[in-house]
């Protein structure tokens, strides 16, 4: 059965806009799925160590027959692929992060994959493109619209994002 995914996608280093280009381009061949719509690209202050580059994240959407499982090895490899060096530390540099932020309404624990993932409700770069691409959808826990979460969110939130045309 096909599900309709929402991705989290991340890069800070080797030219992080191509990452993600290179990125959606992999996720578009992926079996069994089409890639059916992408944010915009925002730049974002790092979360963590705070010595390290500007992020670049978007949100993409796909429709999928792959399970959880199957689609987190899938994206795990596309990380690889771009170059991913897993380390110790936590929310470290890193040339691509894919997570899955929703499939469809599947919520709980599938060995130690967590959907949702917790952070569409603590990160701004997470919710505004989600909201933008699925703001009638409802989170699965709480049952709440995307669009009204953000804007709860806008209105409390210190991070800063800038769509990343925009250059400073
Ligand atoms: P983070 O994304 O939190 O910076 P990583 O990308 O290194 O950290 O992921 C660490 C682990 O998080 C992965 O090995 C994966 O099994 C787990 N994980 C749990 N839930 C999810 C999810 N919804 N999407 C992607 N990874 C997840
Ligand atoms: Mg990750």
């Amino acid at each position: 059965m096909m599900e309709r995914v929402y991705l989290g996608l991340g890069s800070n280093l080797a030219e992080p806009r191509r990452q993600l280009d290179a990125a959606l381009e992999a996720l578009a061949r992926l079996p069994h799925s089409e890639l059916v719509a992408v944010s915009a690209f925002y730049a974002s202050d790092p979360l963590g160590p705070p010595d390290q580059p500007r992020y670049v994240n978007a949100v993409a959407a796909l429709d999928t027959g792959l399970e959880p499982l199957a689609l987190l090895d899938a994206t795990q490899a596309i990380e690889q692929q771009q170059g991913r060096v897993r380390k110790d530390e936590r929310w470290g540099p890193r040339t691509l992060d894919i997570d899955i932020l929703l499939h469809g309404d599947l919520t709980g624990e599938f060995a130690g994959l967590t959907l949702p993932r917790a952070e569409i409700l603590r990160n701004a770069f997470v919710l505004w493109p989600l909201a933008l691409l699925a703001g009638e959808r409802r989170h699965p826990d709480n049952g709440r619209r995307f669009d009204e979460l953000w804007q709860e969110m806008r209105g409390q939130t210190t991070q800063v994002l800038r769509p990343v045309a925009f250059r400073w």
